[in-house]
């Protein structure tokens, strides 16, 4: 039988952990604070930003979202950095993308002070990342690692295949997994829109890990069922009726759960978590700052 592995249990338990780090933070007079900054109107963007400050109030951490309009300068934009990198009340920030075309991403992430990366983009956080020196994990790679935690999944020798290779997910997430440490030790393999033979060699891996933006692309002949697959994608369309929209992962969850050995669903899997690993890093932060 499938086992399902919900986000739930997993962010139940972070947030346990995360509201005893705040109420000792409280007691030691720092309050520890996030500013969330956007720029430009995406929808999707907004939504997840009003879903994390919601989510940190419940735990006691203050959150903000700071709108700019989306043909705010690069310049203009920096600054406005900077004077968040200055504040001492503010312990996180979290730039949202996407930017608007104009920004440079390689240039602005480079303007947040790395000590309040609270989604690891300074190049610098990166570089450490990449290095495996201790700092910030980026939240959503962050949230698979949680999970493979939180169900005791052993990486430690395992085939994990990661389906995209992306800067915030698919790269960091595959440095991670290969780490000499307790979720890692794995022997990973990075596939993307030019590799060959795909289906052959997703359904080769021990643990499959899924994060493209293509609705349903994995399907059952991409798995055996032996997997154990962890779905990333959130992808929103239109249901069978063409009447509602609703969220999908990266898989086609209703094809391949009748397979495997285990999957993530969408939502409720590593989506609510990705949350939970944003507010950890700002305690990381707040601890780190005072
Ligand atoms: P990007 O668009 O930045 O990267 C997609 C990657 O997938 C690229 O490496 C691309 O290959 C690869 N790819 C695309 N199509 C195919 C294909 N047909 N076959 C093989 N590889 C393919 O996406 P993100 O990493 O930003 O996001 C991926 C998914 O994760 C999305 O669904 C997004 O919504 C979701 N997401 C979820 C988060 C969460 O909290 N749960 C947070 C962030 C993202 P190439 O490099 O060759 O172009």
């Amino acid at each position: 039988m499938t086992k399902l592995l919900k986000g739930k249990p997993v962010t139940k338990a972070i947030y346990n952990k995360l509201s005893l780090s705040v109420e000792k933070l409280i007691a030691r007079g720092i309050n520890p604070f996030l500013q969330i900054l956007m720029a430009g109107n995406d929808p999707a963007s907004e939504y997840y930003a009003y879903s994390v400050i919601k989510k940190a109030a419940k735990i006691g951490i203050k959150a903000e979202l700071c709108k700019m309009d989306k043909k705010i300068s690069e310049c203009k934009l920096a600054e406005k950095l900077n004077a968040f990198n200055e504040n001492p009340n503010i312990h996180g920030i979290l730039l949202q993308i996407p930017l608007p075309q104009h920004i440079s991403f390689q240039r602005i992430t480079s303007a947040i002070n790395p000590d309040k990366d609270v989604d690891c983009l300074n190049p610098i956080n990166t570089g450490k990342l990449l290095l495996g020196k201790e700092g910030f994990i980026p939240c959503t790679p962050a949230a698979v690692l949680e999970l493979i935690k939180f169900y005791n999944i052993k990486t430690d020798g395992a085939n994990i295949t990661i389906l995209g290779r992306s800067n915030i997910v698919g790269k960091p997430l595959a440095n991670l997994l290969l780490q000499k440490s307790e979720i890692g030790n794995a022997t990973v393999t990075i596939c993307h829109s030019h590799t060959k033979n795909l289906a052959q060699i997703t359904a080769a891996a021990d643990i499959l890990i899924v994060a493209i933006g293509q609705p349903l692309f994995v399907k059952s002949d991409m798995v055996s069922e032996f997997s154990l697959v962890i779905d990333v994608g959130i992808n929103r369309i239109l249901d069978k009726n063409k009447s509602k929209s609703i969220y999908v992962g990266d898989v086609d969850f209703a094809e391949v759960s009748k397979k495997v050995a285990a999957i993530t669903p969408v939502p409720g899997g590593i989506g609510s978590i990705t949350t939970a690993s944003v507010l950890s890093n700002v305690i990381q932060a707040a601890k780190h700052l005072k």
